[in-house]
């Protein structure tokens, strides 16, 4: 029970007493010195101990120190170890021990970041990282961005960006008068768009089927040749990374053709964005620069903590007056207002972690980091073909498809090893044939992290049942 504080020193030491950070601090202490020995998936046992958890909303106040243990002792063996070295599920990233040290400092702080009179230090450091991220993916002078949950608000807030200022274009506003009425908009998108694409199209009334689709090659990226006839009325999405295959749109040459008839282009580069940083794989993104939006996550390959998304927008008015807020209680003044560039007012300083992230690794950190987990891809697709089993995409960047003999066998085989705890992956389908998905994205993967897995793959495979 909490004892009613007499003065400020009591309540301070109740609810600001430091044994709760010291007790979580020992236990954060212990989840991170097993995390390369437990399962990468929970067992099935600390999946079953959460029941504990189910229980009826307690009527009194509960003791700190138990609550605490409860949430270690069943909480951290259920929780899947994506700051490990053997996990490839989709591409979550792991988080950096010095930028999540950083946020630990951050969440004592518990900033808002929605205006700059509500948190100047994450102001500064939006500001920081904006300048930053503008030098490091080679984005036009004064870019603006937002920072946001994931690229799924991110890709919202950069077509909305698109949609808003295409309407603006042909005297439409879309903010006062919505959409009924409003003169048509095109929206071109690739066959093998993100899901949250069609989404973030949903939500800004612009129709997950309304759209027109250009197919793909064997890679899964927009064939140019094959994009309809564009004009000032497009909406052109691309992607800097494919989900399954790590591919790339030809982004260049969409923005050439995009840009002679005033088009928008925004580039979903959730995960692929961050190529831009490594002299070898900048390629993969040439003609970036030319679009009008991007989306990126710093959570995914950069390995920032959760959750880090970022919108960046060429035009800063047009992003500002698409998220546009306004009310007479909120001052905006000379600095820099968080909730200006994104949908939410109140807002975690998210930017903490991002800095740190940036300031720990530099752009030589960021090269390097981004050239692994390339190799580390690289790496496990050889040793997987020379173990028999076949790899279905072009290892551009750091995912890579992996099928066996059969359909069936191969299903079989990623049940296998997603049961064998020795790391994890996910399925997917390509091109009409269930594979298993690795994504290479943490810090921590090392050369035998991935040779440990390959083993595991193949035990997985030969000890496989299926019809
Ligand atoms: C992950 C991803 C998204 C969604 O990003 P979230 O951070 O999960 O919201 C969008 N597009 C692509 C290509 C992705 O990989």
């Amino acid at each position: 029970m909490i004892k009613k504080p007499d003065t400020q020193d009591e309540m301070y030491s109740q609810t600001f007493g430091k044994k709760p950070f010291e007790q979580a601090k020992s236990y954060a202490y212990a989840y991170m010195d097993g995390i390369h020995e437990r399962n990468v998936f929970p067992t099935d046992e600390a999946v079953k101990n959460l029941a504990v958890f189910d229980e009826p909303f307690p009527a009194a106040s509960s003791n700190a120190a138990e609550l605490l243990r409860i949430l270690h002792e069943y909480g951290s063996p259920a929780t899947v170890t994506q700051t490990g070295g053997r996990y490839f599920g989709f591409v979550t990233g792991s988080s950096i021990p010095t930028a999540l040290a950083a946020k630990w400092l951050a969440d004592v702080w518990d900033q808002n970041a929605a205006l700059y009179v509500m948190s100047p230090i994450n102001a500064q450091l939006e500001a920081t990282c904006e300048k930053w991220l503008v030098d490091l993916l080679g984005l036009p002078a004064d870019t603006a961005t937002g920072f946001v949950t994931g690229s799924s608000t991110a890709n919202f807030c950069g077509l909305a960006a698109g949609r808003n200022e295409l309407l603006k274009r042909q005297c439409w506003d879309v903010n006062v008068d919505g959409l009924f009425d409003a003169p048509k908009l095109r929206v071109v998108v690739g066959g093998q768009a993100h899901t949250t694409i069609f989404k973030a199209l949903a939500l800004l009334g612009l129709g997950k089927s309304r759209v027109e689709i250009v197919p793909t090659d064997s890679q899964g990226r927009m064939i140019a040749d094959k994009m309809p006839e564009l004009d000032s009325r497009c909406l052109v999405i691309t992607q800097a990374g494919n989900v399954n295959s790590g591919a790339f749109d030809p982004i260049d040459e969409i923005c050439d053709r995009a840009r002679r008839v005033n088009a928008w282009v925004h580039v979903d580069g959730a995960f692929g964005l961050w190529a831009a940083g490594s002299r070898t794989k900048k390629i993969l993104t040439q003609g970036i620069d030319k679009a009008d939006s991007w989306a990126v996550d710093a959570h995914k390959t950069l390995n920032a903590p959760y959750d880090c998304g970022i919108i960046l927008c060429k035009y800063r008015e047009i992003l500002i007056a698409a998220m546009q807020v306004t009310a007479a209680y909120i001052p905006h003044g000379e600095q820099r207002d968080g909730m200006q560039y994104t949908p939410e007012m109140s807002r975690r300083g998210r930017a903490v972690e991002l800095w740190a992230t940036l300031k720990f690794l530099g752009k030589d950190g960021v090269e390097e980091l981004v050239d692994r987990l390339c190799d580390h891809a690289q790496r496990f697709a050889d040793n997987l073909r020379a173990e028999g089993f076949r790899i279905l995409n072009d290892v551009v960047f750091n995912q890579v498809l992996v099928a066996c003999d059969s359909p069936e066998h191969t299903k079989a085989t990623l049940e296998n090893i997603q049961k064998s705890g020795e790391c994890w992956c996910g399925g997917s389908v390509w091109n009409g044939e269930p594979a298993i998905r690795i994504s290479v994205c943490s810090w921590a993967t090392t050369v035998a992290d991935v040779e440990r897995s390959v083993a595991a793959f193949v035990t997985a495979r030969n000890g496989a049942i299926f019809p």
